[in-house]
């Protein structure tokens, strides 16, 4: 149920509202805009208590949430939601530019990578201290030496940065130096992992799982939202289809579906949808005309030598290149990429 208060309600009559959904044994969560507070209830079955909450002060009208996923849906919330990181903002309109090396290798590799960034229009350093990886055997991240040198890029570049939390035990080391917590295609559905993230409230960016519907992929930012989470960015990576040319299949169909469904911004991953770097620009522009607020791209300076996913990084000229079409692209949709001026 979606509680609309009255434009002239007090905060008293919302405390009391709080209260007594408390009382009920239900979650209230409040949410405000300019001239007008709503407060979001979850726990309930059916909106058997609407009449109930109808008949209290400061109440205009109570409306049923008819979607599984409630602070998710646009039905509570029917304007996009805007993420501020820094100086990028997510969801108002424009594409933000998140970039990086997949892995943070060494100090020198990860402040070069993130100084090529910065100048080249980038607005968000991406970097994995903390790596999934399908072998054992492969690097699997420096760890908390990792948020470090990431901190420092963030010191040296001016650039917020995001980076995976990859289990339960990690997340409030991972919180203390990011600026996002990333949540990768592989723990989508680790709902310990969701609540925990949830709980320490600092922005999400949400990938989906590889086999995720639309309506998983939802009710995960559900339990990040319902646990704490005000920030959470919807992020396609590509899903497992037969089709084997590409690493996965970018599913852009995903992109339209969820910005109807949902207020929360949608960015797309071309680097990992794709797997090489040549399909990595037009998997990009392909997420830009399909309506995507942002892009998360792989770049490394000498991608041969990378401990991860070399064969996706675009090299800094070919994120110029992107930037400088994706600027076109842009323009044409009368939005603009990265930061509008490069350095
Ligand atoms: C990543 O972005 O570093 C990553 C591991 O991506 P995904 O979870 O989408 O595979
Ligand atoms: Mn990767």
């Amino acid at each position: 149920m979606l509680v609309i208060m009255e434009p002239e309600a007090t905060e008293a009559q919302v405390r009391r509202l709080e209260d007594r959904i408390r009382e009920m044994g239900y979650e209230p969560h409040v949410m405000e805009w300019p001239n007008q507070k709503a407060i979001s209830v979850t726990g309930n079955q059916g909106s058997g208590d609407r009449v109930y909450l109808e008949g209290m002060q400061g109440v205009f009208k109570v409306i049923p949430i008819t979607r599984p996923y409630k602070l998710a849906s646009r039905e509570v919330h029917p304007e996009n939601s805007i993420i501020q990181l820094g100086e990028a903002r997510f969801g108002d309109g424009n594409v933000v530019m998140i970039a990086g090396p997949c892995a943070v290798e060494s100090e020198e590799q990860t402040l070069r990578i993130a100084e090529e960034v910065q100048k080249r229009g980038g607005q968000v350093l991406r970097g994995g201290a903390y790596k999934p990886r399908t072998s054992p055997y492969s690097f699997q991240g420096l760890g908390e030496k990792g948020l470090e040198i990431l901190a420092k890029a963030r010191e040296k570049t001016g650039l917020p940065f995001v980076t995976e939390a990859l289990d339960s035990g990690s997340v409030d080391v991972v919180a203390n130096y990011a600026d996002m917590i990333q949540i990768g295609t592989r723990n989508m559905q680790n709902f310990i992992l969701l609540k925990a993230v949830g709980r320490v409230g600092k922005p999400v960016l949400l990938k989906r799982g590889m086999s995720a519907t639309m309506t998983e992929t939802l009710m995960s930012a559900e339990y990040l939202l319902s646990n704490g989470s005000r920030e959470v960015v919807i992020c396609e990576r590509g899903i497992r289809t037969f089709a084997n040319h590409a690493r996965n299949t970018l599913d852009i169909s995903i992109i339209p579906a969820l910005k109807q469904e949902s207020h929360l911004p949608v960015i797309i991953d071309p680097s990992h949808s794709s797997g090489q770097h040549y399909s990595v620009i037009p998997h990009a522009l392909a997420g830009i005309g399909a309506g995507a607020d942002g892009l998360i791209v792989d770049v490394h300076d000498r991608p041969e030598e990378a401990l991860c996913d070399g064969p996706q990084a675009l090299l800094p000229e070919e994120f110029s290149q992107l930037m400088y079409i994706a600027r076109g692209v842009c323009a044409a949709m009368g939005k603009t990429i990265g930061f509008p001026q490069v350095r």
